[in-house]
């Protein structure tokens, strides 16, 4: 499966010149959201992923997805590993399980995101997982931007990744594109200008 051709289709895995919401520029932006828009793709992808996490042999209950980013790939990943599928969200900030999920005492969870950039709002979920009882088994998410060390991957986990270094993480594919500072960046330098995705309509 190539995933980065099934971006590019899918006009999720941008080229221009983009203000990320770190504040950094960069060549490339992934809207996983747009990869995500054809179901039968998101489902495709879901399998994939799922097939990987089943050849690990690890036992899964359920599935939990920080929204809003990451419940539909959240959701595919659970209705391929036939598990139940459960979200946390903020409220005033804080990351909350709520809308009446129960997370039950020794259950496997799955922590699913559409991108793992340093992870942040993964491990925010899982935290809330973890309080109500439950077990972290695995991270899992589509893409991984490269800061994370993946399943099968020999990159190493860099200094900013926030997930702990001794639970896997599943994705699909590395997109590890440079990222740079706006007094740093070549593009700026070129003389255009970096937009922030969205902005435009898209
Ligand atoms: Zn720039």
């Amino acid at each position: 499966m190539n995933v980065e051709q099934i971006y590019r289709d899918a006009n999720a895995l941008l080229e221009g010149h983009f203000k990320l919401s770190s504040g950094n520029h960069s060549q490339f932006y992934l809207q996983s959201a747009k990869v995500l828009e054809d179901p039968k793709t998101a489902k495709l992808l879901a399998e994939a992923l799922a097939e990987q996490i089943k050849n690990s042999g690890i036992k899964v209950d359920a599935v939990c997805s920080p929204a809003l980013g990451g419940l539909i790939a959240g959701f595919a990943l659970a209705t391929a590993l036939d598990v139940r599928f459960i979200f946390a969200e903020r409220v005033d900030g804080e990351m909350t399980i709520r809308r009446g999920f129960e997370v039950q005492e020794g259950e496997n969870y799955i922590i699913c995101e559409d991108i793992i950039t340093t992870g942040g709002s993964a491990l925010e979920a899982a935290k809330q997982v973890e309080n109500d009882g439950g077990n972290i088994v695995a991270y899992a998410a589509l893409a991984n931007r490269g800061f994370c060390s993946r399943e099968g991957s020999n990159s190493e986990a860099k200094d900013n990744c926030k997930l702990p270094l001794d639970k896997p993480l599943y994705a699909l594919e590395d997109f590890t594109f440079e990222m740079y500072s706006p007094e740093d960046c070549p593009l700026c330098k070129d003389g255009s200008v970096a937009y922030k995705p969205g902005s435009r309509g898209n």
